[in-house]
């Protein structure tokens, strides 16, 4: 495959980075992940744009403009053989001595790869997914979305021990979001997914489950909801760019409402399959 490194695309096998690299010393970087329809690119602006804050976030300077962030895509998109594609990027605060205080002059690390991205198995979509709910133990800055992911790798193995596809996270008794998802849960019809804060990542699909929602007339309240209210729940969803919007009918080996996938994810699945094409702004 071909992957992208700081200036040049380049066979992955070639592609070197050095040990000095603060991604690789201090999990010090960013990253996003992209999904490609048909060789479009989703959402690349709400992307490019949660990488802008992303950075702000960590104090390191947009290495691109949006229009130059656009053509490398397109480049490693042409550049790869799958129409669908993921397209990872992650941008490190580069190659310097190893030494907390942020080096100056040094030219950030910008990686990018894409890999084909394969579409949800139908047994997922027919049955929805286990979810276990685990202790929220990352950090207070979630909504960066930083390549420091070693709690949620640790916390989506523990699900993966336990035969679930995602951990439902729970901070100060409340559901945040999932170790790899945003989260959602449905009382009485109408969706409930934590605001926008700290505590969570602004996810692109969730922006887009709530604009099907709301032009499908679905009520939806950015609200979080305890974890004991979560045992209740009609429906429980998580949402993420390679796994777009799934049920999660099994939780903590409790079956979520009528353990199968509920009237309100069959709607907005639906719709999500319908508008993912078209949605590109
Ligand atoms: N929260 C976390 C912790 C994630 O890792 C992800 C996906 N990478 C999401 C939410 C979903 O974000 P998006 O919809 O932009 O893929």
């Amino acid at each position: 495959a071909t992957v992208f490194l700081n200036d040049t695309f380049l066979p992955a096998e070639q592609a070197k980075v050095s040990v000095y690299d603060r991604g690789f010393l201090f999990g010090d970087g960013v990253y996003e992940v992209i999904p490609v329809y048909g060789r479009q690119p989703f959402r690349l602006k709400a992307h490019l744009s949660r990488l802008q804050s992303s950075l702000d976030g960590i104090h390191l300077t947009n290495p691109f403009d949006d229009e130059r962030w656009t053509q490398l895509i397109t480049q490693l998109i042409e550049q790869n053989d799958s129409d669908n594609q993921a397209v990872y990027l992650q941008v490190t605060r580069g190659v310097a001595p190893r030494e907390h205080v942020f080096p100056e002059g040094v030219k950030p690390t910008v990686f990018m790869m894409s890999n084909p991205l394969n579409s949800v198995p139908e047994s997922y979509k027919e049955q929805g997914i286990k979810a276990i709910t685990v202790d929220d133990i990352r950090w207070q800055r979630c909504d960066i979305k930083a390549i420091t992911l070693l709690p949620n790798t640790m916390l989506r193995q523990q699900a993966h021990e336990k035969g679930a596809g995602e951990a439902i996270l729970i901070r100060d008794g409340v559901m945040t979001e999932g170790s790899a998802s945003n989260s959602y849960a449905v009382f009485d019809g109408v969706i409930y997914t934590a605001a926008k804060d700290n505590t969570v990542l602004p996810g692109i699909t969730r922006d887009f489950v709530l604009e099907l929602a709301a032009k499908a007339n679905i009520p939806y309240k950015e609200e979080s909801v305890t974890a004991d209210r979560l045992t209740q729940a009609d429906e429980i969803w998580i949402s993420s760019s390679t796994r777009e919007l799934l049920a999660v009918t099994t939780l903590d080996d409790k079956p979520v409402g009528h353990g199968i996938p509920g009237p309100l994810w069959q709607k907005l699945d639906a719709l999500y399959q319908r508008d993912k094409l078209e949605a590109n702004q």
